[in-house]
């Protein structure tokens, strides 16, 4: 059987404004991206659309299909397109194929008509905010170099007046990264929003974003401000939201504690299902392999199937997870991050190989302070049941070991179950009790 027989469904990013923005967040990868069409308007012709919506229904064999628009700016080719996007969908889908458009967006130009129109066709948005006025308005600003925060809670609150789903997409830089539960609250509590991504910074420091070198930019999240930026939010989570607030980082993470790690392409052991498409019909490996050496070819001239079943394609899928070093191979985390995204993977390993994760540190310590709630709500889902009953389990396992610590001797084992590096169980004394007592001291 051919490889393109056997890919049922793939993923493709579809920038018909190419990087064309309308606004100049400092560190917007995409806009780096215009280098490589010198000239062009960044505008899908009728025909490129064409191709690809047909070609997009014809390739997939299950029945939802996504058609994901992204940018640059994807409003800027104005409403009108996505009018006759949506009629073009109806005429070549396979009757009874549940279609679905996601749209990226930075919100500024979102109006009622917009709104109505995303809510009619049920369009689900992506807005990207970046945390209250001072953290958000810090990089994501205009070309005049002004703000933009105002505008961009005004588009939330249009999406939330005509009832459209809206995730919020919240890059995490080195300025945010150290404000996690102000971010983390502000999407919650004043925006109401329930869907939520962070997406970490991490910005090679040359020109093209993909040279030699380790250094990032200052702009960039550094790895243990992920870490924490993370922990900090999911321990609030995992208190009181779980089931109510959707962290897509989560949702990602806990499908490795369940056996399926690879919801998210970034914690799969391979990925190449996940493709973008430029305004002109060029298709590329990866949105964050808008590069030459990643180019897969037009699908006005090979269908797009082949492209994305195509050997190069498969490689740089398959690469992901044969060019993990060592260090990765032996993590105790590995089921879980399988060495994450491969943009991100620029460091050296403590014994010299190259291809460790920048972001390694921060994920090592997230995984294993989220180890134990992980497997509770693993556990739960396993029975049939949902995740929030963590959030009863946990206090209550709490409890119990408070209890334990109470009535532990000072020479017995510790509670808490550790052990020395020979597996040697720890006196109460000399672990949680000898916490208690210089707690009790010093207090
Ligand atoms: S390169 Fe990274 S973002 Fe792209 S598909 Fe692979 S894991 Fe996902
Ligand atoms: S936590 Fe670090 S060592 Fe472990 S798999 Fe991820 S990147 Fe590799």
């Amino acid at each position: 059987m051919s490889s393109t027989n056997t890919l049922r469904a793939f993923h493709i990013m579809a920038k018909p404004t190419g990087s064309a923005c309308n606004l100049h967040c400092d560190y917007c990868f995409f806009l780096k991206k215009e280098k490589l069409y010198p000239g062009s308007n960044f505008h899908m012709s009728d025909e490129v659309h064409e191709a690809y919506i047909k070609q997009l229904f014809e390739a997939h064999q299950v029945p939802q299909v996504t058609v994901a628009w992204q940018g640059g700016e994807p409003t800027l080719m104005g409403l009108d397109f996505f009018r006759r996007s949506v009629e073009v969908q109806k005429l070549y889908a396979r009757p009874g194929t549940c279609i679905e458009n996601t749209f990226q967006t930075n919100g500024i130009l979102l109006n009622d008509e917009w709104c109505r129109f995303f809510h009619e066709n049920n369009f689900l948005i992506g807005l990207s905010l970046d945390g209250p006025k001072e953290l958000h308005d810090t990089y994501r600003k205009d070309r005049g170099g002004h703000g933009t925060f105002e505008l961009v809670v005004q588009a939330a609150r249009l999406l939330q007046k005509h009832k459209v789903e809206f995730n919020i997409l919240c890059t995490v830089n080195s300025k945010n990264a150290d404000h996690p539960l102000e971010v983390y609250r502000f999407f919650r509590d004043d925006l109401g929003a329930h869907y939520i991504q962070f997406i970490p910074i991490v910005e090679r420091d040359n020109e093209s974003g993909y040279q030699e070198g380790n250094k990032v930019t200052d702009r960039s999240v550094r790895p243990d401000q992920w870490g924490r930026f993370l922990t900090e939010i999911f321990d609030e989570w995992v208190k009181k939201d779980v089931g109510d607030t959707f962290v897509l980082n989560f949702d990602g993470a806990l499908a490795g504690w369940l056996g399926m790690a690879g919801t998210v392409c970034i914690f799969g052991p391979t990925c190449g299902l996940g493709l973008a498409l430029e305004h002109n019909g060029d298709l590329y490996s990866c949105d964050h392999f808008v590069e030459p050496n990643y180019y897969l070819g037009n699908i006005l001239e090979t269908p797009m199937i082949d492209l994305v079943a195509s050997e190069k394609q498969r490689k740089f899928g398959q690469d992901k997870k044969d060019s993990l070093p060592r260090y990765c191979r032996e993590c105790e985390v590995l089921h879980i991050c399988n060495g994450e995204c491969p943009k991100n993977r620029f460091l050296e390993t403590p014994d010299g190989e190259p291809g460790l994760n920048y972001l390694c540190a921060g994920y090592k310590a997230f995984f294993k302070h989220a180890d134990k709630s992980m497997r509770v709500m693993a556990e739960l889902i396993r029975q049939g049941k949902t995740a929030d009953g963590v959030m009863r389990a946990i206090p209550v396992e709490r409890t119990t070991l408070q209890e334990r610590f109470k009535k532990a001797g000072r020479n017995d084992p510790c509670p808490c179950g550790a052990t020395d590096k020979n597996g040697t169980p720890i006196k109460y004394k000399r672990c949680h009790g000898k916490i208690e007592f210089t707690t009790a001291i010093s207090s």
